[in-house]
C-alpha cells in the first residue's frame, strides 16, 4: 500500500518534473520489460524452468525499478537513473559495435590422413587375441592397457550398463538395425549416359532438395587428401586402404532433438543419436543414388561406413568450426547436429570454409563442456599445436570409457553448450552479439551460467518415453 501511495503521489505531483532522461528511461524500461517477459515465455516453452524463472524475476524487477526511477523525484534516484542509463548504454554499445579479438583459425591443411583403425570404435571392435588385435597393439603398445580396460566395461547399449533402459535401448538398436540395411547401398552402378548439368543449377537443386529431405544445412567443398581416411577400421572392412578419388564432397547436418540431448547421458540421447544417424544416412544414400542416375560416380558416407572424416569435410564445406569438445560447431545449433557426406565427381560449385573466429573465441572463454564432462575428457587449456594444427583435442579414451560404462553416447558436452540453444529469435539475438563482439561474447558466457546454471540439470526423458 505504502509503495502504491508513493507511486500515486509521484505520478500526480511530479509529472511536470519528468525529464528527457526519464522519458528515455521509461521507454528503455518498457522495451526491457517486454523482452524479459518474452524470454520467460520462450524459456518456459523450451522446458528451461530455471531460465524462465530467472527471466521472470528480471521482468518483475524492471517493472518496479523503472517506474520508481521515472516517477519518484529524489536526488538519490536521479543518481541511480544516470548510473542505470550508463550501464544500459554501455551494454548496447558493446553489443552493436563490432569488436573481434584476433584468433588464429584452425587450418587443417598440414594434417596427414587419419587412420580409421585408430578411432575408439575400431579399437573396441578388435577381438582379443585376433590377428588384427595382435598387429594393432604391436604397432601401438601404448594403447593396449587402456583399451583392454575399456573392453571390460559393459559396452554401448548393454543391459549391464549404468543407464540401461530396455525400451529406449531397443529403439536405438532398431535404428542401428535399419542403418545396417543402408550400408550396402552407399555405392552403386553409375548410369551409362552422363546428363549435362550446369554446376550452379545442380548445386542449388541438391541443396534445396537435401533440405526438403530433412537436412538442416548443406555445404560443398573440394575433397582434400586429409578428409579421407588412410585405411578402414570397422568390422568387415578392417585394414582396407581407402581409394577415394572423387572431386567434391557434399556435407550436410541434421538437427538432434533438444529435449533428448538435454537428457544426456541418460538413454534418450543414444536413441536420438541413432535416429539422426539413420535420418542423415537415408538422405545421403538417396542423394548419392540420384547423382549416379545422372551418370556421375557418388558414394554416401554414413554411420559405420565412412571413408571420410565428416567434421573436417563439414568445416571446409562452410558448415561450422571445430570447437573445444572436438565436434563441429554450427553457427545456429552448435554441436547439436549429426553429419553425413556424399562424395562425387558431379561438377558442383563449392562453398568457402567457415573460418568463423567468434566460435573459437567463445570456446576459449566458455569451457562449460569441460566443466560438465563426467570423464574429464575435455581440455580446459587453450588450443595447442597437434600435428601442425592449432586445435583442441579431447581425450577419446576417457570419453569412450564413460560411454561403455553408461551404455549411451553421453552427449553431456553437447547438452550444456550455449550454442546448442534452439535456433529462434531469443537465442539468435545473443548469437548476433557473440559473432559481432568479443567483449559481448565474454559477457554471454557469464549470462548463460547465470540463466541456465554452470552445471545445468540433466533433464528427465519425456513421459511417453519413460515406460521401461
Ligand atoms: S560448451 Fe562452451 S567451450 Fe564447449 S564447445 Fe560449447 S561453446 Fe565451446
Ligand atoms: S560425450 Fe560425455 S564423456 Fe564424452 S566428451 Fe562429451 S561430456 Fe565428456
Amino acid at each position: 500500500m505504502a509503495l502504491f501511495r508513493i507511486f500515486a503521489n509521484g505520478l500526480l505531483m511530479d509529472m511536470a518534473n519528468i525529464t528527457f532522461l526519464n522519458i528515455i528511461l521509461a521507454g528503455t524500461g518498457l522495451i526491457s520489460l517486454l523482452f524479459f517477459v518474452y524470454a520467460a515465455i520462450i524459456s518456459k516453452l523450451e522446458g528451461e524452468r530455471r531460465a524462465s524463472i530467472v527471466f521472470l524475476w528480471i521482468a518483475i524487477a524492471i517493472g518496479f525499478v523503472f517506474p520508481s526511477i521515472v516517477f519518484i523525484n529524489h536526488p538519490a534516484i536521479n543518481v541511480i537513473s544516470v548510473i542505470l542509463m550508463v550501464a544500459i548504454a554501455s551494454l548496447v554499445l558493446v553489443y552493436i559495435i563490432p569488436n573481434r579479438a584476433k584468433i588464429g583459425l584452425s587450418k587443417i591443411v598440414t594434417i596427414g590422413k587419419i587412420d580409421e583403425r585408430d578411432i575408439m570404435f575400431s579399437r573396441n571392435e578388435l577381438e582379443s587375441d585376433s590377428d588384427n588385435y595382435k598387429d594393432y597393439y604391436q604397432s601401438n603398445p601404448q594403447r593396449k592397457s587402456v583399451d583392454d580396460k575399456i573392453k571390460d566395461n559393459p559396452g554401448l547399449l548393454n543391459a549391464n550398463s549404468g543407464n540401461y533402459d530396455k525400451i529406449m535401448f531397443s529403439s536405438s538398436r532398431a535404428s542401428f538395425f535399419t542403418i545396417d540395411a543402408l550400408k550396402s547401398k552407399v555405392n552403386g552402378d553409375v548410369c551409362a549416359s552422363e546428363t549435362k548439368v550446369n554446376p550452379a543449377d545442380i548445386t542449388c537443386y541438391i541443396k534445396k532438395w537435401a533440405k526438403k529431405l530433412g537436412a538442416l544445412d548443406v555445404g560443398i567443398t573440394e575433397l582434400k587428401d586429409y578428409h579421407i581416411y588412410s585405411h578402414r577400421g570397422r568390422k568387415g572392412n578392417y585394414g582396407k586402404k581407402v581409394e577415394l578419388n572423387h572431386k567434391y564432397a557434399i556435407a550436410f547436418t541434421v538437427e538432434m532433438d533438444m529435449y533428448a540431448v538435454r537428457s544426456g547421458p541418460l538413454a534418450p540421447i543414444v536413441m536420438e543419436s541413432a535416429q539422426q544417424y539413420l535420418e542423415s544416412g537415408a538422405i545421403a544414400v538417396q542423394l548419392a543414388e540420384f547423382i549416379r542416375q545422372l551418370g556421375y560416380p557418388a558414394r554416401a558416407h554414413i554411420d559405420g561406413n565412412y571413408e571420410v572424416v565428416c567434421p573436417l569435410v563439414a568445416k571446409d564445406a562452410g558448415l561450422g568450426e571445430i570447437g573445444r569438445m572436438g565436434l563441429l560447431m554450427t553457427p545456429n545449433l552448435g554441436p547439436r547436429v549429426r553429419i553425413a557426406v556424399v562424395t562425387t565427381d558431379l561438377p558442383l560449385n563449392v562453398d568457402k570454409p567457415t573460418n568463423e573466429p567468434s566460435i573459437i573465441d567463445f570456446c576459449t572463454t566458455c569451457k562449460k563442456c569441460a566443466i560438465n564432462c563426467p570423464s574429464n575428457a575435455i581440455s580446459y587449456n587453450d588450443r595447442e599445436e597437434i600435428n601442425g594444427v592449432v586445435r583442441w583435442q579431447i581425450n577419446q579414451e576417457s570419453c569412450f570409457d564413460f560411454w561403455t560404462k553408461s551404455g549411451t553416447d553421453c552427449g553431456r558436452c553437447m547438452s550444456v553448450c550455449p550454442y546448442s540453444h534452439p535456433d529462434n529469435l531469443l537465442h539468435n539475438i545473443v548469437r548476433f552479439g557473440i559473432k559481432n563482439s568479443s567483449i559481448f561474447g565474454r559477457l554471454a558466457v557469464y549470462f548463460d551460467d547465470a540463466i541456465y546454471g554452470k552445471n545445468p540439470t540433466v533433464k528427465n526423458p519425456a513421459d511417453w518415453m519413460n515406460i521401461g
